[in-house]
């Protein structure tokens, strides 16, 4: 799919790049096997961020997929490293293991209890979203009448920079990004979340957010699924239109890669799923079947179309994780 092959040089290029995946699209449950995680670290990703929970389930639920989880990480220690320092990352870079922490699509998981924060923050979340689609008590959701982000919902921001857990604005609303960007005294950003003006999508977001996530000093995660691309169009050449447009809007300092890949898991979630349809709204093509995702195997063809396309190296090697790596360092505490 790719415009040329991919030299030796820049298979070798890739390899020694430091990769970091700001979203995984794991549907969240304890039964899951994680042993999917291996499409990922095989595939060169260095670090990824992998949800235990979205606003369709409930708080114990999330809980039990997050104790059900960080288990298995902590139990596969020859392959993975449960990453909550900078310094955890590094460690996982230099044994070829693959750093995983835990992120969560929607402050329900709280159960309106500001200090559920610190505890989601122990166990080892370092990332969370405010809205899954729909309005919540904390924010509101892209597929909603949004709401802004409430009194709670500002009270959680201050909670996530002061103890050290990024600030993530995908699937909400226009209004409440500007809120959530506007409170926190941290860098921002959008870990799964695509250029509307290359693909009109309510998932997706306007030049205006990108441009407010990169005056925190943010970055936006360009997300592999195929609707949120185009109409279901995994091509790299259209995931490279998606990074041309941001780069030329903020530069490639704030681009990283959130791909929200789905790998096929042995969980029945057709029942979780059947049961609040509404966070799914007809007409923003969920309904598409086969829904094709970019995952980590075509991160490799994806450097070859940007460096096809003129960008640097040290541009790339942002875009593949140093960048997204910037702002962990600067919102994660490194003990
Ligand atoms: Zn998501």
């Amino acid at each position: 799919m790719s415009s040329s092959p991919v030299s030796a040089r820049l298979q070798e290029f890739y390899r020694e790049s430091f990769v970091w995946d700001a979203h995984a699209g794991i549907f969240p449950d304890p039964k899951v096997n994680l042993s999917v995680l291996e499409d990922w670290r095989s595939n060169g990703v260095n670090y990824l961020s992998v949800n235990v929970g979205f606003d369709v389930m409930d708080p114990a639920h999330v809980m039990a997929t997050l104790a059900a989880y960080r288990r298995y990480v902590l139990a596969h220690n020859d392959r993975l490293i449960l990453a909550g320092r900078l310094v955890d990352i590094a460690h996982a870079r230099d044994e070829d293991k693959l750093a995983v922490s835990f992120d969560i699509e929607g402050m329900k998981a709280l159960s309106g209890d500001l200090d559920m924060v610190d505890v989601y923050h122990a166990l080892g979340v370092r990332q969370m979203l405010f809205a899954y689609n729909l309005n919540n008590v904390a924010a509101g959701g892209c597929h909603d009448n949004d709401s802004g982000l409430t009194e709670f919902g500002r009270a959680i921001v201050r909670r996530m920079n002061d103890l050290g857990i990024i600030v993530d604005c995908s699937h909400v609303g226009y209004r409440t990004s500007m809120d959530i960007i506007s409170e926190s005294s941290k860098p921002v950003v959008f870990s799964h979340s695509n250029p509307t003006v290359i693909w009109a999508h309510e998932r997706n977001i306007t030049d205006d957010q990108i441009k407010a996530c990169a005056r925190t000093g943010g970055a936006v995660g360009i997300n592999g699924m195929g609707i949120f691309l185009g109409e279901n169009d995994t091509r790299t050449e259209t995931m490279l239109r998606h990074v041309c447009h941001v780069a030329e809007l903020v530069g490639t300092e704030h681009i990283g890669f959130g791909l929200d890949f789905t790998p096929q898991i042995d969980v029945d979630v057709t029942e979780i799923l059947a049961s609040r349809p509404d966070y799914w709204p007809a007409g923003n093509l969920y309904d598409t079947p086969g829904i094709g995702h970019a995952g980590p195997p075509q991160l490799l063809d994806m450097v070859n179309a940007l460096a096809d396309r003129g960008f640097s190296e040290p541009e790339i090697r942002g875009m593949l994780g140093e960048n997204f790596l910037r702002v962990a360092s600067q919102v994660w505490k490194n003990s």
